[in-house]
């Protein structure tokens, strides 16, 4: 149908790119993934699992119906390909299913989303982690095998944030040993869990504990909503979709009410606290590990809204470089708008953010796995720690992510606003994540409140974590060494900005306790400063992360001369980005002159320059497939315009000449003007 056919050569002006760049692509990709056999299996997989997959844009123009069917479909046929293939690389593993399910291949599978993913981030997590042996044999392993189909059910109408809100009531009947759940107000409906609306035969609902009307807090049961065999809402039940969304709208996220339904004792997750026979309720050992899981989460969205943000920049950076707009010497032919030092500061340090949130996701993950390990041996010392920096990685990331997308599509002019650019899915999708699994202003607070505690430890002279551990030497000094501009310098400004700003932080908020206000008073009025503090907290742990990767990495003496300067360029940008962003509040606590600003400038537009000719080989070794894209703008080929005239043309308008709107209203409405008009004649 297209009259002009998509190219199979490479676009001229990105090939020219490639041919020019100063390095190899391939060694950013090893670096990008972590290792060259990660990204040598992640190449065979993708090989294997994306030559089947339907155009991408068919859920788009589908009715909420079908895009819910089709949602379906991809994510059966996902979970039964990426099985296949994690049975025969290495059975029992989880490094194809059910980690890819997520994140950039999972996208590709799922254009419309996941209706999956809830059951397999938390509610299969869940039930091995939260659940006891016996409970995992009657419903994890059935979980994990995909018999049963589960969501976490914690959000109610009326309360996400503040657990203790919930209304869902658990009531223990001790004649019968069974909880009678119940969602007693409209407000108390559970509301947003993925996959709940007409997906999942089973959830984990989340409800305050009742024993003899005496509340125990809030406690997980396993309760199933559907018949297995017809799918129908079981009696008791009310179950249903909440309705469209900005974006990853085959999720199917619900809603669920529930009325006098009886689960069994055993259905409320015992591993960490218990309800015996006759009621006797015994009380988790350690209540960190009822978040656990949720760290997990935090862990996964950081991860996940890094690569999404390197997606984002992969697209923008090589449409940049083919579209050519406005010559900068009038007698000179149109540039690559890349060539515009505005475009190259509005794509290339995303470039390098996104590289600075893989390499801290990264990290956190990996003490995720050591806490883990940890744990698993009854060590729980690390949990705050990895609490802390779970939560605060997770703000950042998703924040940093979705104004990076943004700022991505508007550089894209008016094709960055189309459907076929795929920015707009990808906003919606990082955009959500500063929402779920912890309101952002809600875990600032929550990091604020930690920093109070951190600072309340300086000042007694007590050993603090190793993330947190800069608070001690900052803390010593009166005031911040001479300003001499190195990275070393910088990071530590960031830090010097960071612990004066929860210095001052804990001053008005020990001020405020001092004066009698209450501890959760105290914290509401110091809410901005606490913030403040959190987010440089954040600021500095990515920052920090990324100059000791680049700087002292395990990897680094394997790098090539060419390749190292290359992230020491994009080092560079990121740290004096991040300088200028909160130069502000660096400038409070820390002397700098306005000629070493000056100088910080020049170095900045220096490194931009420095980094514009590698641009699209850095993207190239993020190396994310044509189908991960999934951007009209952003191929591989570079073949855009051909591209978005074949999105076009798929269009169902396009389908036939005259749509049928015309003769039913269009017609009328002009014929109609056309009468009137005469009349007046
Ligand atoms: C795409 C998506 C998927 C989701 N999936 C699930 C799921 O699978 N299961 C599930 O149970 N839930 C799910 N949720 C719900 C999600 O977890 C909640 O929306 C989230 O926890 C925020 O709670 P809330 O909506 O009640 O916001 P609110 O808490 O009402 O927030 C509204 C405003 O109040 C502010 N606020 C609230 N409390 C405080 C405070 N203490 N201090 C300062 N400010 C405060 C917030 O910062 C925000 O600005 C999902 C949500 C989305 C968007």
């Amino acid at each position: 149908m297209s009259k002009f056919e998509i190219p199979k050569t490479v676009n001229p002006d990105l090939d020219i790119e490639r041919k020019n760049a100063s390095f190899n692509p391939d060694e950013m990709a090893a670096f990008f993934w972590g290792k060259q056999e990660i990204v040598e299996m992640k190449r065979m997989i993708e090989q294997e699992i994306y030559s089947d997959l339907d155009d991408p844009l068919t859920h788009e123009f589908a009715s909420y119906e079908d895009m819910a069917s089709i949602a379906i479909k991809h994510a059966v046929a996902a979970t039964k390909k990426l099985r296949a293939i994690q049975d025969r690389i290495n059975p029992g593993g989880s490094e194809v299913y059910p980690t890819l399910m997520g994140g950039p291949v999972g996208a590709a599978l799922m254009p419309a989303g996941n209706p999956f993913a809830v059951h397999l981030v938390m509610f299969t997590r869940a039930l091995k982690g939260q659940g006891t042996p016996e409970q995992y044999e009657k419903f994890g392993r059935r979980a994990d095998n995909c018999e049963i189909i589960g969501t976490f059910a914690q959000t109610e109408l009326g309360h996400g944030t503040y657990l203790r809100g919930l209304e869902a009531r658990a009531d223990y009947d001790r004649k019968t040993q069974e909880f009678v759940l119940n969602t007693p107000t409209m407000t108390s409906y559970k509301w947003w869990p993925g996959g709940l609306g007409h997906t999942c035969n089973y959830c984990i609902f989340v409800a305050q504990l009742y024993i003899d009307n005496e509340a125990k807090g809030i406690h997980m049961f396993v309760v199933q909503v559907r018949d297995e065999e017809t799918h129908m809402p079981l009696p008791g039940v009310h179950v249903g979709e909440i309705g469209k969304k900005l974006g990853m709208n085959g999720v199917n996220n619900g809603f669920l009410g529930l009325k006098d339904y009886r689960v069994p004792r055993m259905n409320m997750l015992m591993k960490n606290q218990q309800v015996l026979a006759d009621g006797t309720y015994i009380k988790s050992p350690v209540s960190q590990l009822s978040y656990f899981p949720m760290v997990y989460v935090r862990c996964m969205v950081a991860i996940g809204n890094a690569l999404m943000l390197a997606q984002g920049a992969t697209v923008v950076t090589r449409y940049s470089v083919v579209r050519r707009q406005s010559p900068i010497d009038e007698n000179e032919p149109e540039p690559k708008v890349l060539e515009h030092l505005t475009q190259q500061m509005k794509v290339i340090p995303e470039i390098a953010t996104a590289i600075a949130y893989r390499l801290a996701a990264a990290n956190l993950y990996l003490l995720y796995n050591q806490t883990a390990k940890d744990i698993s041996r009854k060590d729980f010392s690390r949990l705050p720690e990895l609490h802390a920096l779970a939560c605060i990685l997770k703000v950042s990331c998703s924040y940093d992510s979705t104004f990076g997308i943004e700022r991505l599509r508007q550089s894209c002019g008016g094709h960055g606003y189309l459907l076929a650019a795929n920015l707009g899915n990808l906003f919606a999708t990082a955009t959500a994540a500063c929402t779920y699994e912890g309101e952002n202003s809600v875990l600032y607070l929550q990091v604020g409140k930690i920093l109070m505690k951190v600072w309340a430890d300086v000042l007694e002279g007590k050993k603090l974590m190793p993330t947190m551990a800069y608070f001690a030497e900052c803390g010593q000094m009166t005031q911040f060494p001479n300003w001499t501009g190195t990275w070393d310098c910088l990071v530590k400004a960031l830090q010097f900005a960071c612990v004066g700003a929860t210095r001052v932080a804990h001053r008005s908020y020990s001020a405020r306790l001092k004066a009698g206000q209450s501890q959760p008073v105290a914290v509401n009025n110091t809410a901005l400063e606490l913030t403040k503090a959190a987010e440089l907290h954040g600021r500095v742990n990515v920052a920090g992360n990324f100059y000791q990767e680049v700087v002292n990495g395990k990897g680094k003496d394997k790098r090539s001369p060419q390749f190292q300067k290359v992230l020491e360029n994009l080092l560079e940008l990121h740290l004096i980005q991040t300088f200028f962003r909160h130069l502000g509040d660096i400038l409070r606590f820390v002397r700098v002159t306005e000629n070493e600003i000056s100088a910080l400038q020049v170095r900045m537009e220096e490194a931009l320059i420095t980094l514009r000719p590698d641009a699209v080989a850095i993207t190239d070794g993020f190396d994310f497939h044509d189908k991960v894209l999934s951007s009209a703008l952003g191929s591989y080929d570079g073949n855009v315009y051909e591209r978005l005239f074949d999105a076009a043309l798929k269009h169902p308008l396009n389908k036939k000449p005259v749509p049928d709107f015309f003769e039913k209203y269009l017609k009328p409405f002009m014929k109609e003007n056309a009468i009137k008009a005469k009349a007046k004649l």
